[in-house]
């Protein structure tokens, strides 16, 4: 199933084999024929028409994820693993082709689309290892008059719902953990960037997924969706990436039904660096911090809180790397920075800059942006950010650096906590007493230490406040997909 394609040739070539329609059992239209453009953000132009799903297509990927549930939470967890390591192996395989899909439909560089595809396979490799490892626990009762004994089941069929920044990773953070732990799924990515979710459909059913076990469903209208499955009894489990306005509504509406749910959401993290830090490293582990996915992270640093006995040469050298950061075409092997999402994201950037500004933040660093069309927004440094400032407090999802500075220990955590969000934080220092004692205090689910780079396979990622509830990675990723059943039996 595919259309006509505008775009020119290796972007044509990446595109003309991804499928247009959701697949249940097989690819299929939308009810009613109904499709809807996807755009790149580099040039503003239509790249794809995809499936247009509603309740009833919705409905019928449930159909199809229930009718799997049995057989797939009964299939063994050696041959559960066995397709979860196909599907790494394809993906590495296609490797280029993803990328090139991952670029052209959400605008990030493609240096960055091939480590995100790599990322993306690195979880179904680590939840192939990690399917076939036991987690159960038997012991005798305090009393030794029965046994106690822990099964670890699977949920059931699961809506994972996905957002546009890491759309590949994302959806394989979710799809590789709930098959591996014997659930079937129905993937629901971003409206904007449906394509890399389609071919990882297509992979898992090449790579012998049973019909049903992974469905992807695209639509330009998620609640469409999201209200019918999330009012059907045979939805056992939402998982769920984005914002925290959106996770706060899936969760009302979850709520009626008492669904297992998990939430990855917004950020806000700070960027702390104390007088004793390192400067050189500070700075690069700052502007990685800063600049993955073009500051449309998650776990981006929001806002940097610098001592006073360091905050001129850290701002100095910050904002000179910001100014140097080489914009352009994101699909050239050069460019450091693409285009942002669409836009709102331009718009909102734009709006937190000027707000900081006219309360008295500094320019210390803006690089140049290309003419024409594309949603660019220039790579900026701004110094003396004031507490009131809106971008001290929302998420700025685009490559700003606004640094903020302070005098004590006590001070730089106060202004750290003084947010809803709780997900990513960093600590540059080089005493290992003060990186522990400020890590103890941070209400964040992920502390770097000297570090700007959390995100890991193996790691439990998530958030605390309104960044989310539970984790995703690691074995407690897995978890999230599992319901525990205790038997008691009789004692020796
Ligand atoms: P979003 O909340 O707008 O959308 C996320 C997903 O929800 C998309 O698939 C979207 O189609 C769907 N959605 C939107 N409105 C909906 C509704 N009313 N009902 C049902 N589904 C709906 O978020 P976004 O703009 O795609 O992503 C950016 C946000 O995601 C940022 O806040 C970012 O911090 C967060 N994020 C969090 C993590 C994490 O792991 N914590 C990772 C990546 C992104």
């Amino acid at each position: 199933m595919t259309d006509m394609l505008t775009a020119p040739s290796w972007e044509s070539a990446a595109l003309e084999s991804v499928p247009r329609g959701f697949l249940a059992h097989d690819w299929q239209p939308a009810t009613g024929g109904r499709t809807f453009e996807v755009r790149n953000p580099a040039t503003e132009e239509v790249i794809a028409t995809v499936a247009d799903c509603g309740a009833q297509d919705a409905l019928k990927a449930l159909d199809a994820a229930a009718a799997a549930a049995d057989q797939w939470a009964l299939a063994s967890p050696r041959d559960r693993a066995t397709v979860l390591h196909r599907i790494t192996d394809a993906m590495l395989e296609h490797r280029e082709r993803l990328a090139r899909i991952i670029t052209l439909e959400i605008g990030k560089t493609i240096r960055e689309a091939r480590g995100e595809v790599d990322y993306a396979a690195a979880y179904f490799r680590w939840y192939a290892e990690e399917a076939v490892r036991p987690h159960a626990r038997s012991t005798p009762s305090p009393d030794g008059k029965s046994h106690i004994v822990t099964v670890a089941e699977p949920v059931g069929p699961c809506l994972l719902i996905t957002p546009w920044n890491v759309p590949l990773a994302m959806a394989a953070r979710k799809v590789a953990a709930a098959l591996a732990a014997g659930c079937t799924a129905v993937l629901k990515p971003a409206t904007l960037t449906p394509l890399s979710s389609l071919v990882l459909g297509e992979l898992a059913r090449e790579a012998g997924a049973p019909p049903g076990v992974l469905t992807v469903i695209t639509s330009s209208d998620p609640a469409a969706i999201t209200m019918p499955l999330l009012a059907d009894p045979r939805l056992r489990k939402l998982s769920f990436t984005g914002s925290t306005p959106v996770g706060r509504l899936l969760l009302q509406q979850s709520g009626a039904r008492v669904l297992r749910t998990s939430m990855e959401l917004g950020g806000n993290a700070p960027f702390l660096v104390f007088d004793d830090a390192d400067l050189d490293l500070a700075v690069r582990e700052a502007v990685i911090a800063k600049m993955r996915l073009g500051g449309q992270s998650c776990v981006g640093a929001n806002r940097f809180l610098v001592q006073e006995g360091i905050a001129d040469a850290f701002a100095a050298a910050l904002g000179e790397q910001m100014a140097a950061v080489r914009v352009g075409p994101p699909g050239q092997e050069d460019t450091e920075l693409g285009p942002l999402a669409d836009h709102r994201a331009v718009d909102k950037v734009r709006r937190l800059v000027e707000d900081a500004v006219a309360r008295g933040a500094v320019v210390i660093g803006k690089a140049d942006i290309p003419d024409g069309p594309g949603h660019y927004a220039a790579p900026t440094a701004l110094d003396h950010v004031p507490a009131d400032a809106a971008i001290m407090h929302e998420e700025v999802f685009g490559p700003v650096a606004a640094i903020h500075r302070f005098s004590t220990e006590a001070e730089a955590i106060a202004v750290a906590n003084n947010t809803e969000h709780g997900l990513a934080s960093y600590v540059m220092t080089s005493h290992i007493d003060r990186a522990r004692r400020v890590a103890a205090r941070l209400q964040a689910g992920m502390v770097g230490i000297n570090r700007g780079l959390v995100s890991d396979v193996g790691a439990p990622f998530g958030g605390v406040k309104q960044s989310g509830l539970g984790r995703e990675g690691g074995p407690e990723g897995l978890h999230e997909y599992q319901q525990l059943k205790y038997l008691s039996m009789p004692g020796f």
